[in-house]
Protein backbone atom coordinates (compact mmCIF):
# COMPACT_ATOMS: atom_id res chain seq x y z
CA UNK A 1 0.00 0.00 0.00
CA UNK A 2 1.01 3.37 -1.46
CA UNK A 3 0.90 6.16 1.48
CA UNK A 4 0.16 9.35 -0.73
CA UNK A 5 0.40 12.84 0.88
CA UNK A 6 -1.28 15.81 -1.28
CA UNK A 7 -0.39 19.26 -0.17
CA UNK A 8 -3.20 22.29 -0.84
CA UNK A 9 -6.71 22.14 -1.64
CA UNK A 10 -6.28 24.93 -4.43
CA UNK A 11 -6.79 23.96 -8.21
CA UNK A 12 -3.70 21.94 -8.59
CA UNK A 13 -4.05 20.06 -5.50
CA UNK A 14 -7.56 18.85 -5.76
CA UNK A 15 -6.80 17.91 -9.59
CA UNK A 16 -4.11 16.21 -8.28
CA UNK A 17 -6.51 14.29 -5.72
CA UNK A 18 -9.36 13.62 -7.78
CA UNK A 19 -7.03 11.80 -10.75
CA UNK A 20 -5.66 10.22 -8.52
CA UNK A 21 -8.17 8.24 -7.01
CA UNK A 22 -9.64 7.51 -10.02
CA UNK A 23 -6.61 5.75 -11.04
CA UNK A 24 -5.22 3.94 -8.02
CA UNK A 25 -7.43 1.33 -6.18
CA UNK A 26 -8.36 1.54 -2.42
CA UNK A 27 -5.70 -0.32 -1.52
CA UNK A 28 -3.80 3.16 -1.32
CA UNK A 29 -3.97 5.89 1.03
CA UNK A 30 -4.45 9.24 -0.35
CA UNK A 31 -4.97 12.25 1.95
CA UNK A 32 -5.20 15.85 1.10
CA UNK A 33 -4.01 18.43 3.55
CA UNK A 34 -4.47 22.28 3.37
CA UNK A 35 -5.05 25.11 5.79
CA UNK A 36 -8.90 25.41 4.54
CA UNK A 37 -11.55 23.24 4.46
CA UNK A 38 -13.00 24.94 1.52
CA UNK A 39 -11.91 25.18 -2.18
CA UNK A 40 -11.93 29.08 -3.28
CA UNK A 41 -12.30 29.68 -6.90
CA UNK A 42 -9.55 32.39 -6.56
CA UNK A 43 -10.63 33.65 -10.45
CA UNK A 44 -13.53 35.33 -8.64
CA UNK A 45 -11.94 37.43 -6.14
CA UNK A 46 -12.15 40.21 -7.67
CA UNK A 47 -16.10 40.19 -7.84
CA UNK A 48 -16.44 38.84 -4.91
CA UNK A 49 -14.68 41.72 -3.30
CA UNK A 50 -17.21 43.87 -5.00
CA UNK A 51 -20.05 41.72 -3.50
CA UNK A 52 -21.22 39.79 -6.59
CA UNK A 53 -21.03 36.68 -5.49
CA UNK A 54 -20.83 35.31 -1.45
CA UNK A 55 -18.52 33.20 -0.09
CA UNK A 56 -20.95 30.50 -1.02
CA UNK A 57 -20.81 31.07 -4.76
CA UNK A 58 -17.18 30.63 -5.40
CA UNK A 59 -15.83 27.51 -2.79
CA UNK A 60 -17.12 24.29 -1.58
CA UNK A 61 -16.59 21.99 1.89
CA UNK A 62 -13.24 19.85 0.46
CA UNK A 63 -13.71 17.16 3.50
CA UNK A 64 -17.50 16.17 1.88
CA UNK A 65 -16.63 16.35 -1.95
CA UNK A 66 -12.63 14.38 -0.78
CA UNK A 67 -14.68 11.82 1.47
CA UNK A 68 -17.04 10.81 -1.68
CA UNK A 69 -14.04 10.08 -3.62
CA UNK A 70 -12.83 8.09 -0.41
CA UNK A 71 -9.51 10.82 0.15
CA UNK A 72 -8.91 11.38 3.22
CA UNK A 73 -8.80 14.94 4.12
CA UNK A 74 -7.11 16.99 7.15
CA UNK A 75 -7.22 20.47 7.80
CA UNK A 76 -3.90 21.96 8.77
CA UNK A 77 -0.81 24.29 8.29
CA UNK A 78 2.11 22.76 6.74
CA UNK A 79 5.38 24.37 7.89
CA UNK A 80 7.84 22.07 6.44
CA UNK A 81 8.34 19.38 3.90
CA UNK A 82 11.54 17.43 4.20
CA UNK A 83 11.32 15.54 0.74
CA UNK A 84 14.88 13.83 1.52
CA UNK A 85 13.35 12.22 4.60
CA UNK A 86 10.12 11.52 3.37
CA UNK A 87 8.63 13.74 6.19
CA UNK A 88 5.81 16.43 6.18
CA UNK A 89 5.70 18.66 9.44
CA UNK A 90 2.68 20.55 10.93
CA UNK A 91 2.31 24.18 12.11
CA UNK A 92 -0.80 23.24 13.62
CA UNK A 93 -4.18 21.79 12.43
CA UNK A 94 -5.90 18.56 12.89
CA UNK A 95 -2.65 16.45 12.98
CA UNK A 96 0.10 17.31 15.36
CA UNK A 97 3.90 17.08 14.60
CA UNK A 98 4.99 14.82 12.02
CA UNK A 99 3.29 12.88 8.81
CA UNK A 100 5.16 10.56 7.04
CA UNK A 101 4.72 9.76 3.00
CA UNK A 102 5.62 7.16 0.44
CA UNK A 103 5.04 10.03 -2.47
CA UNK A 104 4.05 13.32 -2.20
CA UNK A 105 2.48 16.27 -4.77
CA UNK A 106 2.89 19.43 -3.36
CA UNK A 107 0.42 22.09 -4.92
CA UNK A 108 0.48 25.10 -1.69
CA UNK A 109 0.82 27.41 -4.35
CA UNK A 110 2.19 30.59 -3.81
CA UNK A 111 3.44 33.15 -1.41
CA UNK A 112 2.46 36.70 -1.49
CA UNK A 113 5.99 38.50 -0.90
CA UNK A 114 4.74 41.75 0.80
CA UNK A 115 7.47 42.32 2.88
CA UNK A 116 8.83 43.39 -1.31
CA UNK A 117 7.41 46.83 -0.39
CA UNK A 118 7.60 48.56 2.36
CA UNK A 119 4.34 49.35 3.69
CA UNK A 120 2.24 47.12 1.97
CA UNK A 121 1.04 45.07 4.83
CA UNK A 122 -0.28 48.17 7.12
CA UNK A 123 -1.73 50.25 4.26
CA UNK A 124 -2.67 48.17 1.03
CA UNK A 125 -5.46 46.42 0.21
CA UNK A 126 -5.31 42.85 -2.17
CA UNK A 127 -7.78 40.56 -3.54
CA UNK A 128 -5.72 37.06 -3.45
CA UNK A 129 -7.11 36.04 -0.69
CA UNK A 130 -10.88 35.78 0.66
CA UNK A 131 -9.94 37.94 4.19
CA UNK A 132 -8.21 40.33 2.05
CA UNK A 133 -11.29 40.92 -0.47
CA UNK A 134 -13.72 40.88 2.05
CA UNK A 135 -11.60 43.70 3.96
CA UNK A 136 -10.98 45.75 0.67
CA UNK A 137 -14.86 45.41 -0.15
CA UNK A 138 -15.42 47.04 2.94
CA UNK A 139 -12.98 49.80 2.11
CA UNK A 140 -14.80 50.48 -1.57
CA UNK A 141 -17.94 50.71 -0.22
CA UNK A 142 -16.44 53.60 2.49
CA UNK A 143 -14.67 55.27 -0.75
CA UNK A 144 -16.48 57.70 -2.52
CA UNK A 145 -14.08 60.50 -3.93
CA UNK A 146 -10.66 60.84 -4.14
CA UNK A 147 -7.88 58.92 -5.90
CA UNK A 148 -7.75 55.18 -6.24
CA UNK A 149 -4.64 53.41 -7.06
CA UNK A 150 -4.09 50.24 -8.00
CA UNK A 151 -0.80 48.47 -8.87
CA UNK A 152 1.19 45.65 -9.31
CA UNK A 153 4.71 44.69 -9.52
CA UNK A 154 7.03 43.22 -12.42
CA UNK A 155 7.14 39.80 -10.57
CA UNK A 156 3.11 39.26 -9.32
CA UNK A 157 2.74 37.00 -12.34
CA UNK A 158 -0.70 37.51 -12.96
CA UNK A 159 -1.84 41.11 -13.60
CA UNK A 160 -5.68 40.02 -14.51
CA UNK A 161 -7.23 41.52 -10.41
CA UNK A 162 -5.60 44.49 -11.30
CA UNK A 163 -7.48 45.38 -14.48
CA UNK A 164 -10.52 43.71 -13.29
CA UNK A 165 -10.37 45.91 -10.30
CA UNK A 166 -10.09 49.12 -12.23
CA UNK A 167 -13.45 48.15 -14.14
CA UNK A 168 -15.29 46.99 -11.45
CA UNK A 169 -14.25 49.92 -9.13
CA UNK A 170 -15.27 52.28 -12.45
CA UNK A 171 -18.56 50.67 -12.80
CA UNK A 172 -19.42 50.21 -9.03
CA UNK A 173 -18.83 53.91 -8.63
CA UNK A 174 -20.86 54.63 -11.73
CA UNK A 175 -23.59 52.91 -10.25
CA UNK A 176 -23.64 54.79 -6.83
CA UNK A 177 -23.76 58.28 -9.05
CA UNK A 178 -20.45 58.84 -7.57
CA UNK A 179 -18.17 58.29 -10.23
CA UNK A 180 -17.26 62.09 -10.89
CA UNK A 181 -15.49 62.57 -7.94
CA UNK A 182 -13.35 60.10 -8.08
CA UNK A 183 -9.81 59.45 -10.20
CA UNK A 184 -8.86 55.59 -10.83
CA UNK A 185 -5.10 55.20 -11.63
CA UNK A 186 -3.86 51.87 -12.73
CA UNK A 187 0.08 52.12 -11.57
CA UNK A 188 1.60 49.24 -14.21
CA UNK A 189 4.97 47.95 -15.03
CA UNK A 190 4.34 46.59 -18.49
CA UNK A 191 6.38 47.70 -21.46
CA UNK A 192 3.92 48.44 -24.37
CA UNK A 193 5.80 47.03 -27.68
CA UNK A 194 7.04 50.02 -29.99
CA UNK A 195 4.03 48.91 -32.25
CA UNK A 196 0.88 48.31 -30.31
CA UNK A 197 -0.89 44.67 -30.84
CA UNK A 198 -4.64 44.65 -31.59
CA UNK A 199 -5.11 43.60 -27.29
CA UNK A 200 -2.94 46.92 -26.21
CA UNK A 201 -4.84 48.55 -28.21
CA UNK A 202 -8.10 47.07 -26.78
CA UNK A 203 -7.18 47.46 -22.87
CA UNK A 204 -6.18 51.35 -23.82
CA UNK A 205 -9.86 51.41 -25.44
CA UNK A 206 -11.52 50.60 -22.48
CA UNK A 207 -9.05 52.05 -20.04
CA UNK A 208 -10.09 55.72 -21.56
CA UNK A 209 -13.64 54.84 -22.24
CA UNK A 210 -13.79 54.75 -18.67
CA UNK A 211 -11.51 57.37 -18.20
CA UNK A 212 -9.21 54.98 -16.30
CA UNK A 213 -5.57 56.78 -16.00
CA UNK A 214 -3.10 54.41 -16.99
CA UNK A 215 0.66 54.89 -15.75
CA UNK A 216 2.90 52.44 -16.97
CA UNK A 217 6.81 51.35 -17.26
CA UNK A 218 6.60 51.97 -13.46
CA UNK A 219 5.75 50.11 -10.38
CA UNK A 220 5.21 50.97 -6.87
CA UNK A 221 8.29 50.32 -4.23
CA UNK A 222 6.78 51.95 -1.15
CA UNK A 223 3.76 52.76 0.73
CA UNK A 224 2.42 55.29 3.40
CA UNK A 225 -0.99 56.33 4.62
CA UNK A 226 -1.43 58.30 2.20
CA UNK A 227 0.42 58.23 -0.52
CA UNK A 228 2.72 55.59 -2.61
CA UNK A 229 6.24 56.30 -4.24
CA UNK A 230 7.12 54.82 -7.23
CA UNK A 231 10.17 53.40 -8.70
CA UNK A 232 10.60 56.55 -10.77
CA UNK A 233 10.51 58.13 -7.12
CA UNK A 234 7.44 60.05 -7.78
CA UNK A 235 5.09 60.13 -5.30
CA UNK A 236 1.15 59.76 -5.93
CA UNK A 237 -1.35 60.47 -3.35
CA UNK A 238 -4.47 58.18 -2.67
CA UNK A 239 -7.36 57.65 -0.88
CA UNK A 240 -8.04 54.36 -2.16
CA UNK A 241 -4.99 51.72 -2.65
CA UNK A 242 -4.90 48.28 -4.14
CA UNK A 243 -1.56 46.26 -4.76
CA UNK A 244 -0.56 43.39 -6.33
CA UNK A 245 2.63 42.26 -4.69
CA UNK A 246 5.56 39.92 -6.11
CA UNK A 247 4.72 36.28 -5.71
CA UNK A 248 7.56 33.67 -4.40
CA UNK A 249 7.24 30.10 -4.05
CA UNK A 250 5.91 28.53 -0.68
CA UNK A 251 8.19 29.25 2.49
CA UNK A 252 7.44 24.87 3.46
CA UNK A 253 10.75 24.26 0.77
CA UNK A 254 12.96 27.01 1.52
CA UNK A 255 16.49 25.67 2.04
CA UNK A 256 16.00 22.36 0.72
CA UNK A 257 18.25 22.52 -2.67
CA UNK A 258 14.78 22.01 -4.98
CA UNK A 259 13.80 25.43 -5.65
CA UNK A 260 15.13 28.75 -8.34
CA UNK A 261 16.23 31.55 -7.44
CA UNK A 262 12.29 33.24 -6.38
CA UNK A 263 11.23 29.84 -4.72
CA UNK A 264 10.00 27.95 -7.08
CA UNK A 265 9.99 24.47 -7.14
CA UNK A 266 11.90 23.09 -10.19
CA UNK A 267 10.02 20.33 -11.98
CA UNK A 268 10.76 18.19 -15.13
CA UNK A 269 7.72 17.68 -18.03
CA UNK A 270 6.27 14.53 -16.12
CA UNK A 271 5.67 17.56 -13.01
CA UNK A 272 8.46 15.61 -10.93
CA UNK A 273 10.88 17.74 -8.53
CA UNK A 274 14.40 18.22 -9.97
CA UNK A 275 16.56 15.80 -8.07
CA UNK A 276 13.97 13.93 -5.48
CA UNK A 277 12.91 10.52 -5.54
CA UNK A 278 8.78 10.56 -4.75
CA UNK A 279 7.68 13.75 -4.80
CA UNK A 280 5.81 16.15 -7.52
CA UNK A 281 5.27 19.87 -7.37
CA UNK A 282 2.18 21.39 -9.18
CA UNK A 283 0.56 24.87 -10.03
CA UNK A 284 1.36 27.98 -8.84
CA UNK A 285 4.23 26.76 -6.61
CA UNK A 286 6.36 25.17 -9.62
CA UNK A 287 8.85 26.74 -11.56
CA UNK A 288 7.61 28.05 -15.10
CA UNK A 289 8.08 30.83 -17.16
CA UNK A 290 5.24 33.39 -17.60
CA UNK A 291 1.55 34.11 -15.53
CA UNK A 292 0.16 31.80 -13.11
CA UNK A 293 -2.82 30.58 -14.20
CA UNK A 294 -5.81 28.13 -13.18
CA UNK A 295 -5.75 25.95 -15.86
CA UNK A 296 -2.12 25.23 -15.99
CA UNK A 297 -2.50 24.12 -12.01
CA UNK A 298 -5.37 21.66 -12.89
CA UNK A 299 -3.34 20.50 -16.21
CA UNK A 300 -0.62 19.74 -13.79
CA UNK A 301 -2.36 17.94 -11.27
CA UNK A 302 -3.37 15.74 -13.70
CA UNK A 303 0.14 14.87 -15.19
CA UNK A 304 1.62 14.50 -11.75
CA UNK A 305 -0.98 12.36 -10.86
CA UNK A 306 -1.36 9.79 -14.12
CA UNK A 307 2.60 9.37 -13.35
CA UNK A 308 2.46 9.04 -10.00
CA UNK A 309 -0.04 6.11 -10.31
CA UNK A 310 2.39 4.72 -12.77
CA UNK A 311 4.92 5.03 -10.31
CA UNK A 312 3.33 3.47 -7.72
CA UNK A 313 1.79 0.04 -10.22
CA UNK A 314 5.76 0.17 -11.43
CA UNK A 315 4.95 1.52 -14.70
CA UNK A 316 6.54 3.92 -17.09
CA UNK A 317 5.41 7.50 -16.16
CA UNK A 318 4.33 8.68 -19.44
CA UNK A 319 2.18 11.85 -19.36
CA UNK A 320 4.20 15.12 -19.43
CA UNK A 321 2.88 18.63 -19.24
CA UNK A 322 2.99 21.21 -22.04
CA UNK A 323 3.50 24.97 -20.94
CA UNK A 324 0.50 26.33 -22.71
CA UNK A 325 -1.16 30.03 -22.02
CA UNK A 326 -4.83 29.37 -21.00
CA UNK A 327 -7.12 31.32 -18.66
CA UNK A 328 -9.87 30.37 -16.55
CA UNK A 329 -12.10 33.05 -16.13
CA UNK A 330 -15.20 34.12 -14.64
CA UNK A 331 -17.16 34.76 -18.12
CA UNK A 332 -20.45 36.02 -15.82
CA UNK A 333 -18.21 39.26 -14.59
CA UNK A 334 -19.12 41.92 -16.74
CA UNK A 335 -15.27 43.14 -15.99
CA UNK A 336 -13.50 40.06 -16.47
CA UNK A 337 -10.55 40.25 -19.48
CA UNK A 338 -12.56 37.84 -21.51
CA UNK A 339 -15.46 39.94 -21.78
CA UNK A 340 -13.91 43.01 -22.90
CA UNK A 341 -11.57 40.84 -25.19
CA UNK A 342 -8.14 41.98 -24.45
CA UNK A 343 -6.55 39.00 -25.44
CA UNK A 344 -8.08 38.75 -29.04
CA UNK A 345 -5.70 39.80 -31.74
CA UNK A 346 -3.71 38.97 -34.55
CA UNK A 347 -0.83 37.03 -33.22
CA UNK A 348 -2.77 34.93 -30.29
CA UNK A 349 -5.91 33.93 -31.83
CA UNK A 350 -8.59 33.40 -29.15
CA UNK A 351 -10.57 30.14 -28.89
CA UNK A 352 -13.09 30.62 -26.90
CA UNK A 353 -15.60 27.37 -25.55
CA UNK A 354 -18.96 28.24 -24.82
CA UNK A 355 -18.72 27.22 -21.46
CA UNK A 356 -21.75 27.73 -19.34
CA UNK A 357 -20.29 28.20 -16.10
CA UNK A 358 -17.46 26.57 -13.45
CA UNK A 359 -18.65 23.15 -13.50
CA UNK A 360 -18.32 22.30 -17.49
CA UNK A 361 -15.31 24.03 -17.52
CA UNK A 362 -13.72 21.61 -15.15
CA UNK A 363 -15.70 18.97 -16.25
CA UNK A 364 -13.72 19.62 -19.27
CA UNK A 365 -11.04 18.97 -17.37
CA UNK A 366 -12.44 15.78 -15.58
CA UNK A 367 -12.30 17.42 -12.03
CA UNK A 368 -15.66 16.49 -10.30
CA UNK A 369 -15.34 17.93 -7.37
CA UNK A 370 -13.91 21.73 -8.79
CA UNK A 371 -17.52 21.67 -10.68
CA UNK A 372 -19.87 21.43 -7.55
CA UNK A 373 -20.88 18.54 -7.69
CA UNK A 374 -21.48 16.90 -4.32
CA UNK A 375 -23.03 14.19 -2.38
CA UNK A 376 -26.38 14.80 -3.03
CA UNK A 377 -26.65 16.93 -6.24
CA UNK A 378 -25.34 19.33 -7.76
CA UNK A 379 -23.67 22.89 -5.92
CA UNK A 380 -25.21 25.41 -7.61
CA UNK A 381 -23.66 27.89 -5.67
CA UNK A 382 -20.46 27.00 -7.19
CA UNK A 383 -21.76 26.38 -10.63
CA UNK A 384 -23.06 30.63 -10.33
CA UNK A 385 -20.00 31.50 -10.24
CA UNK A 386 -20.01 31.64 -13.97
CA UNK A 387 -16.63 30.65 -15.24
CA UNK A 388 -14.47 29.94 -18.61
CA UNK A 389 -11.68 28.59 -20.26
CA UNK A 390 -10.27 30.35 -23.17
CA UNK A 391 -6.87 29.02 -24.94
CA UNK A 392 -4.56 31.62 -26.51
CA UNK A 393 -3.37 29.69 -29.11
CA UNK A 394 -0.20 30.92 -31.04
C1 LIG B 1 -7.76 37.39 -7.54
C2 LIG B 1 -7.25 36.33 -8.47
C3 LIG B 1 -7.69 36.31 -9.77
C4 LIG B 1 -7.22 35.35 -10.64
N1 LIG B 1 -7.69 35.35 -11.89
C5 LIG B 1 -7.36 34.35 -12.72
C6 LIG B 1 -7.94 34.28 -14.00
O1 LIG B 1 -8.73 35.15 -14.37
N2 LIG B 1 -7.59 33.24 -14.78
C7 LIG B 1 -6.74 32.27 -14.39
O2 LIG B 1 -6.50 31.30 -15.12
N3 LIG B 1 -6.15 32.31 -13.19
C8 LIG B 1 -6.45 33.32 -12.35
N4 LIG B 1 -5.88 33.38 -11.13
C9 LIG B 1 -4.80 32.45 -10.82
C10 LIG B 1 -5.30 31.11 -10.36
O3 LIG B 1 -6.31 31.29 -9.41
C11 LIG B 1 -4.11 30.36 -9.77
O4 LIG B 1 -3.18 30.12 -10.80
C12 LIG B 1 -4.53 29.04 -9.16
O5 LIG B 1 -5.42 29.29 -8.09
C13 LIG B 1 -3.32 28.26 -8.66
O6 LIG B 1 -3.77 27.08 -8.07
P1 LIG B 1 -2.84 26.29 -7.06
O7 LIG B 1 -3.60 25.08 -6.66
O8 LIG B 1 -1.49 26.11 -7.61
O9 LIG B 1 -2.63 27.27 -5.84
P2 LIG B 1 -3.70 27.90 -4.86
O10 LIG B 1 -5.00 28.12 -5.53
O11 LIG B 1 -3.00 29.07 -4.27
O12 LIG B 1 -3.92 26.78 -3.75
C14 LIG B 1 -2.97 26.52 -2.75
C15 LIG B 1 -3.68 25.81 -1.62
O13 LIG B 1 -2.74 25.47 -0.60
C16 LIG B 1 -3.18 25.94 0.67
N5 LIG B 1 -2.00 26.29 1.43
C17 LIG B 1 -1.05 27.19 1.12
N6 LIG B 1 -0.07 27.18 2.04
C18 LIG B 1 -0.40 26.24 2.95
C19 LIG B 1 0.22 25.76 4.12
N7 LIG B 1 1.39 26.25 4.57
N8 LIG B 1 -0.39 24.78 4.82
C20 LIG B 1 -1.57 24.27 4.39
N9 LIG B 1 -2.21 24.70 3.27
C21 LIG B 1 -1.64 25.68 2.56
C22 LIG B 1 -4.06 27.14 0.35
O14 LIG B 1 -4.95 27.41 1.40
C23 LIG B 1 -4.75 26.67 -0.93
O15 LIG B 1 -5.85 25.86 -0.64
C24 LIG B 1 -6.30 34.36 -10.22
C25 LIG B 1 -5.85 34.38 -8.90
C26 LIG B 1 -6.32 35.35 -8.04
C27 LIG B 1 -5.83 35.33 -6.61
Amino acid sequence: MANILILGGGFSGVAAAESLAKQLTSDHQITLVSRSSRFVAHPSLVDFAFGKHGIDDISHDLRETMHDRRIRFVQGEIARVDPYERLVTFAHGEVRGQMPYDYLIFALGGRLATERITGFYEHAHHTLTVEAALKFGEAIRGFKEGRAVIGYSPETRLAVPAYETAFALSRFLEDRGERGRAQITIVSPERMGAESTASERALRNALNEQNIEFLREVSINRATAKSVLTSLGDRIDYDLLMLLPPLRGASAVRGMGITDQDGFIRVDETMRVRGVEGMYAVGDCASFPGPKLGHMAVSQGEVAASNLAAEVEAREPKAQYEHEMMLALDQEAQDSILNKQFWVDGKVGLRKAGFPGLATVFQNVNVDSLTGTVAGGRDQSARAAGHSMISLAG
